[in-house]
């Protein structure tokens, strides 16, 4: 068994859930950045790995294995580099309804830092987010959330997005701490230059 599908078997096995709209707009970048036939060759690749993603019902909640698998599949089949997995993140901030809806709520930077957590449970119904603010720095934390080094760099990209949205100054965002890299949580710091 190849190790891509040994990953996704196990990502598929989880019962974890994330908002099906977190599967459909990587689907849609996907075709945004590799095109229609790039689009087709990750499809021909799903159902190879016999992952099944039935695109016409995504309403609700659906397997969070099945959205991280997508962007394991892409990188395999397209090559991509840590920065396309943050955009990816990126493109889904600025252009899901979900998104879109939590910020309609939001007046100012401050009120979006204090509802962040909040947030995350309109993506996930899985891990914990706190935020931990500082004078010129914010620090986000999620915790029980083990699944790939792929959807750190997603979420990266996606906190990217959704804070710089409210900020005037240009911000930077490291993963200061993995999971994967030897730590007890993902710890996000992000800074404001
Ligand atoms: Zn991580």
């Amino acid at each position: 068994m190849s190790n891509l599908q040994e990953k996704v078997n196990n990502l598929i096995g989880k019962e974890d859930l994330v908002r099906g709209e977190m599967i459909l707009s990587r689907l849609e970048y996907v075709k945004r950045v590799e095109g229609k036939e790039g689009f087709s060759a990750l499809e021909e690749k799903m159902k190879e790995l016999d992952l099944d993603i039935n695109t016409d019902d995504m309403e609700d909640w659906k397997s969070v294995g099945s959205a991280i698998s997508v962007l394991l599949v892409s990188r395999e089949i397209f090559g991509w580099k840590d920065k396309k997995l943050i955009e990816a993140g990126e493109f889904s901030a600025k252009t899901m309804t979900t998104t879109k809806l939590f910020m309609r709520k939001i007046t100012d930077l401050q009120f979006l830092i204090d509802n962040i957590s909040n947030h995350w449970k309109d993506l996930y119904r899985v891990g914990d987010l706190k935020t931990n603010q500082k004078a010129k720095s914010l620090e986000v934390t999620i915790g029980n959330f083990n699944y790939e080094k792929e959807e750190c760099l997603f979420i990266k990209g996606y906190l990217k997005a959704l804070i710089g949205l409210f900020s005037e100054k240009e911000l930077e965002i490291k993963e200061e701490e993995c999971i994967y890299d030897g730590g007890n949580s993902h710890k996000f710091l992000i800074n404001w230059k």
